[in-house]
């Protein structure tokens, strides 16, 4: 997956006024930026943190408003008042931006120098009433906004600014992101339908149809020498099981599969899609289930969605963009059987196929066996455990009156026993706070069956993902 951050900017924005004279403006402009310089070297931030010039004016901050809204790399801000800013300066600004903000809550100073405070020290630490003034015109104002509160050089404040960055990279990819479906979905499911357009008005993303003749037309191009070489990458990759390796009889399947691979990256390619669906009903002119491409592209980053599942398939993008690099994993998943033992129950998530190797423990095996449905050739797909770990199941449902976000987080183990019939790949885990109270709320709650599942995002990260998107959010632990 290409760095999602790259290129991105945030923007931490001082606030102040006049009355103080040239003298502790200039100090105000310097201590923001030894503030943001601190924030970039200490704080593991995934994106650049740019220090503007300190704002005086109504004028000063609806300018930088507009300029946020305007720039293409500015991905949200930070607003600070190191001192006082009257609030009804920045009325218009906040009016105007549309850029997600935060608002950091803390003082250049982190101890109160009791020997030798006196009046002037008082006048340029003084966020502890200039923030609340800021934050009394943004809560009248109705404006969302993260607000976090310590000393700046403290690791959790550090934390959540970061934290808070990977959120707004993701929003930014959703305004851009294209989800591409191949096929309808799934005949007679309810969950997975939803409204389009209410979607791309709330999140921001664009769901298109295709064919998947579409797909077809690309597998046609493919040629034998990139499909061979692309089999030598799975040889070096997995564990492939002995069927599918070079001198096996079921190579030629493998190379399939391989072209099948060629195949969705030359569409998704081609329409510039992140994340995709498709459904086993609606497969004419593919030979195989989609299995192991999916799972590659997956790991690649792109959102997926089965049964033509385009919201978990925009989701399972969002969770990737705001995960990368932290190396847990992330990916599409169902809540497929349950082991309902007394000492506590567990769940069994898998998929028919479509489960992302980047939460795998180990190096996956690679095999070829038998779908039950959809009437195909067998599918290759990548076999594995996911690795044990704190993780989170979330879901996006429409429920005619809008969305919702619920989220819960689970605890992943490693399986009690070897699985060795089970021919897909697999997470157990632990819902919190237990399977029957968590399986209880999110069923009231009308969560899906498939999420996006992820040990990289928290609950809290999700939170404020659902506050940009102005959508319910339901917390189940
Ligand atoms: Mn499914």
């Amino acid at each position: 997956m290409k760095n999602p951050f790259e290129t991105l900017e945030v923007w931490f924005v001082t606030g102040s006024q006049h009355l103080y004279g040239p003298g502790p403006l200039q100090q105000v402009q310097s201590n923001t930026d030894v503030v943001v310089a601190g924030l970039s070297s200490e704080g593991n931030l995934p994106v650049r943190l740019v220090s503007k010039p300190i704002v005086t004016t109504a004028e000063q901050i609806t300018a930088v408003c507009r300029e946020a809204n305007a720039s293409e790399n500015c991905i949200g801000l930070v607003f600070w008042m190191h001192t006082f800013s009257p609030s009804r300066m920045w009325i218009q600004g906040l009016k105007e931006v549309q850029k997600p903000f935060l608002h950091l809550h803390t003082q250049f100073n982190r101890d109160i120098p009791w020997s030798t405070i006196d009046m002037d020290f008082m006048n340029l630490n003084q966020a502890a009433h200039g923030d609340r003034e800021f934050g009394y015109i943004c809560t009248r104002l109705g404006k969302q906004r993260e607000v976090v509160v310590g000393h700046w050089q403290d690791a959790t404040v550090q934390a959540r600014i970061s934290s808070w960055m990977r959120v707004v990279a993701a929003w930014h990819d959703h305004q851009n992101l294209l989800v591409a479906r191949l096929g309808d979905n799934m005949r007679n499911v309810a969950v997975t339908e939803g409204d389009k357009t209410e979607a791309q008005i709330r999140f921001g993303y664009t769901v298109n149809g295709y064919g998947i003749g579409d797909v077809a037309t690309h597998l046609e191009n493919v040629s034998d020498a990139d499909a061979t070489a692309l089999c030598a990458v799975y040889d070096a990759e997995y564990q492939l099981s002995e069927n599918l390796r070079p001198t096996g009889e079921r190579r030629a399947d493998l190379k399939t599969a391989a072209k099948i691979e060629l195949a969705l990256r030359a569409f998704l390619t081609e329409t510039g899609a992140h994340a995709f669906t498709d459904t086993f009903e609606n497969l004419h002119g593919i030979p195989q289930l989609p299995g192991l491409a999916v799972q590659r592209l997956m790991a690649d980053g792109f959102g997926f969605g089965a049964e033509g599942d385009w919201k978990h398939a925009a989701l399972v993008r969002a969770l990737k963009v705001m995960g990368y690099g932290i190396g847990g994993g992330t990916s599409f998943m169902e809540d497929y059987t349950y082991h309902l033992h007394p000492s506590g129950g567990k769940v069994l998530g898998a998929h028919m196929l479509e489960i992302c190797p980047s939460i795998a423990a180990n190096k996956p095996s690679c095999q070829i066996h038998p779908l039950g449905i959809g009437g195909k050739e067998d599918p290759v797909r990548l076999v594995f455990d996911a690795h044990p770990g704190d993780a989170i199941n979330a879901t996006v449902i429409d429920t005619g009156a809008g969305f919702r976000l619920i989220v819960n987080p689970a605890v992943v183990e490693a399986p009690p026993e070897e699985l060795p019939h089970l021919p897909v790949a697999r997470a157990v885990w632990k819902p919190l706070p237990n399977l029957e109270m968590a399986a209880e709320s999110w069923i009231q709650a009308g969560g899906a069956h498939h999420t996006a599942f992820s040990y990289d995002v928290d609950a809290a990260q999700l939170k404020t993902f659902a506050n940009l998107a102005k959508v319910e959010y339901q917390l189940i632990q």
